[in-house]
């Protein structure tokens, strides 16, 4: 399952989010910079209501959504990469991670101490990115060291990465994530191979008061942030409220309901969040549906059908035939498996065929 973790520095609401996201209480939210100390694991559904338009088609009781692991990370604060706070064991939880999720308090409180000083995002996201990089260059000084043997002795993929590596030393010196490093598609291969903690994808959470969820795009701290994001070409912020969603959780959803539309919401931000997470990792949901389930299953985008089969099961890709898929359109448009089957909707796709988001599908395989 892929994994998103859960970044930012101490007290800027990471654990509040982490609840909330898990709907447990598994990790403590206090006002006390290092209470975080084991990374905290939790799996959170993808919100998709196509799964549930599929369910009526498909008459079923049972909805299985997709879903995704968020890792509550230890707090991080400047100078990490040389040991500070729980430096290197953050630095380490990170790097088992897909993409991150930094989290950034948009919110005044002067109850709640700010480790910085004061409420500044932007600030925020450079003290981190910094102690990503410091990490990333520390690796890649090693890496170079080890494969300078190597490409000494002619080994030619120790030529090509040396290459790599030694463009990306300057970038990371010049204070630049890895994840902006121009690269060609097989240096981009390589580059995963190096683990490296500021090439991974990252989406800014802006975590704002209660009060200003609605009116979040005109919170100055939000528009520093999206300022940011835009003069960087990173990836994406969106702004949420941890407490929101944390007051959510013992409510039921008629109740839910009334209380974001009284706040002029729909949402926390936390179903727009996992989405972006989802779809910033390059990933989409196919469906299967029959009497017994209507599932998501994810995969990432591109791949081809059994590859896609082999997300159910490895048996599904090794002896794969062929795939019966309808789109998600059709199917729904046309109401029945019956009205699609009839208006010829219902393709036979073979080993070839590239998988599209919504697809529904039925796999034909070998045993
Ligand atoms: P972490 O250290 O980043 O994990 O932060 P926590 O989730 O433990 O939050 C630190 C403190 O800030 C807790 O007392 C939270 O209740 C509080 N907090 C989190 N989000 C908000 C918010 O949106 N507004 C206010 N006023 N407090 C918040």
């Amino acid at each position: 399952m892929l994994k998103a973790g859960i970044v930012g520095l101490p007290n800027v609401g990471k654990s509040t989010l982490f609840n909330a996201l898990t709907r447990s209480r598994k990790a403590e939210a206090a006002n006390y910079p290092f209470c975080t100390i084991d990374p905290n694991v939790g799996v959170v559904t993808v919100p998709d209501e196509r799964a549930y338009v599929l369910q009526k088609i498909a008459k079923t009781n049972v909805v299985i959504p997709a879903a995704m692991e968020f890792v509550d990370i230890a707090g991080l604060v400047k100078g990490a990469s040389q040991g500070e706070g729980l430096g290197n064991q953050f630095l380490a939880n990170i790097r088992e991670t897909d993409a991150i999720v930094h989290v950034v308090r948009c919110f005044e409180d002067g109850d709640i101490l700010h480790t910085m000083g004061n409420v500044d995002p932007v600030r925020d996201i450079e003290v981190i990115t910094t102690e990503l990089i410091l990490a990333d260059l520390d690796a890649v000084t090693k890496r170079i060291d080890k494969t300078q043997k190597k490409a000494k002795s002619g080994d030619k993929e120790a030529i090509i990465e040396i290459a790599l590596l030694e463009r990306l030393k300057p970038h990371l010196n010049e204070n630049k994530p890895a994840n902006i490093l121009p690269a060609t598609d097989d240096e981009k291969k390589l580059l995963n191979l190096f683990q490296l903690l500021s090439a991974k994808p990252v989406i800014y959470a802006c975590n704002v008061a209660e009060s200003d969820l609605a009116t979040a795009e005109q919170n100055p701290f939000v528009q520093k942030v999206a300022e940011f994001v835009k003069a960087h070409h990173e990836a994406a912020y969106v702004p949420i409220s941890a407490r929101i969603e944390a007051e959510l959780i013992d409510l039921s959803p008629e109740e839910a309901k009334g209380f974001l539309k009284d706040l002029g919401v729909d949402d926390s931000g936390v179903s727009t969040l996992i989405r972006a997470t989802y779809t910033l990792l390059g990933l989409q949901t196919y469906f299967t549906a029959g009497e017994k389930e209507v599932r998501a299953w994810t995969i990432k985008k591109g791949w081809k059908a059994p590859q896609a089969a082999g997300v159910i099961h490895t048996d599904f890709e090794k002896g794969f035939i062929k795939a019966e898929v309808v789109s998600y359109a059709d199917l729904t448009r046309l109401g029945s498996t019956a009205a699609a089957r009839e208006a010829g909707k219902y393709r036979i796709e073979g080993k070839e065929y590239v998988f599209q988001d919504g697809d529904v599908t039925l796999f034909r395989f070998n045993n």
